[in-house]
């Protein structure tokens, strides 16, 4: 463990490895907190709940913000809320975290992977196409490290074969697609609050709609199938609410949400502390051989959630990834191609993101990162590639 210190606004480590991922929290998220402790309300679906989506809900340009326990259970919710079941197929981008495939297996429905574009990682359109067929009910497109997958392509898609789409924005808050926000993209959208994801509260998510249906199932659904209490606090008579389904304990704490306020104010300085990092590095890594930095399109906006190169094939990734961590720069795989993960059946092919599973590389990416880290990082990556003894 590195020496950590409490200083202004963040905790900076001021010795050891140059972390992977970190959040920034500081004295804001302490008040908010001390805030919900006095005013009583602690557990989810109450006032600081309820502050906390009219505010997300303007970030995702929705009309709806649903706050939930994480990322997973709104991709839950939102699969139900389109009505996805056993017999159906849904298609997910391959490249992911695996929330998105498992959360079509809750379901019972089946998850079919779509490749990858080679440049940005999202689902490829044309084999997203290839995959429909008479059992398929809809898209799930990952919003990959938060670069914004083919929407416009993708709803193209979706309305020539009747389909829904999902976006999973689990990494996307505060970015956009052709000028419009992430979480509007879609029928419905899922963010993660996780600690590696751009805003945090530990654990937390989010689910987006404009459609009304859709945020209220997904709200009755995440509290049990009943109306929320707080919603009950103003009446007069002693009203007993009914089940009419077997709903989940997916509401986010009010602790999180105020957490979350917090987090919402420092977005557009989180973002731009990322988008130096990645131009530093973008700059610095130029022209190293074996390594390719990654590609932001101009008709998108990158939030950076995680910096991934990719590797020649002459590089082998282990002896890289073990000397950069002896040299106290922490580093990663990038994601995982799903097809590959044997709790999904695999009858999915997926050669694109097959390779890119096996040559991504994410090296450190956080708000907190200063210049002489990412010097650090860029440097010693830049030796441990021109050294002979990481070569296959
Ligand atoms: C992190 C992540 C998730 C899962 O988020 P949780 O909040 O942990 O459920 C889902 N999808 C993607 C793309 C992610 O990166």
């Amino acid at each position: 463990m590195s020496d950590v210190v409490a200083d202004g606004p963040s905790v900076v480590p001021v010795t050891g490895p140059v972390a992977l991922g970190q959040p920034t929290v500081g004295e804001a998220e302490i008040e908010a907190i001390r805030e919900v402790f006095a005013s009583g309300w602690l557990s989810g679906a109450g006032p600081t709940c309820g502050r906390f989506e009219t505010l997300f809900a303007e970030v995702a340009g929705t009309s709806h913000a649903l706050a939930t326990s994480n990322c997973g259970s709104a991709l839950h919710l939102a699969l139900l809320a389109l009505g996805a079941g056993p017999g159906d197929e849904v298609i997910v981008g391959d490249y992911t975290f695996p929330a998105t495939g498992h959360s079509v297996l809750w379901t019972g429905a089946k998850a079919v992977f779509a490749d990858i574009r080679p440049d940005i990682w999202t689902a490829d359109p044309a084999s997203v196409e290839s995959l429909v067929n008479p059992r398929t009910v809809g898209i799930i497109a990952v919003d990959v490290f938060g670069q914004p997958a083919d929407y416009d392509e993708l709803r193209a898609i979706a309305d020539r074969h009747g389909l829904w789409l999902i976006e999973d924005a689990a990494c996307a808050a505060g970015t956009t697609y052709h000028g419009r926000p992430a979480g509007s993209l879609a029928d419905a959208a899922t963010f993660s609050f996780h600690g590696r994801k751009g805003i945090t509260s530990g654990e937390g998510g989010a689910l987006t709609t404009s459609r009304p249906e859709i945020a209220d199932f997904a709200r009755r659904m995440h509290t049990y199938g009943i109306e929320p209490t707080f919603s009950r606090e103003g009446s007069t008579d002693l009203p007993i609410p009914v089940f009419n389904d077997a709903g989940y304990n997916y509401r986010m704490s009010d602790l999180n949400a105020a957490v979350m306020i917090a987090q919402l104010t420092r977005l557009p300085d989180l973002l731009a502390s990322r988008r130096a990092v990645a131009a530093d590095y973008a700059e610095q890594l130029a022209g190293v051989d074996g390594v390719t930095v990654p590609v932001a399109l101009a008709d998108r906006e990158h939030p950076w959630q995680s910096y991934v190169v990719t590797l020649d094939p002459w590089l082998d990734r282990g002896l890289v990834a073990g000397a950069l961590r002896q040299q106290g720069v922490q580093c990663n795989f990038g994601t995982y191609a799903s097809h590959l993960q044997p709790v999904y059946g695999g009858d999915s092919v997926c050669p694109v993101s097959a390779e890119l599973f096996t040559r991504h590389l994410a090296i450190p990416m956080h708000a907190n990162l200063t210049s002489a880290e990412v010097e650090r990082v860029t440097a010693t990556l830049t030796a441990v590639v021109a050294d002979p003894a990481n070569h296959r």
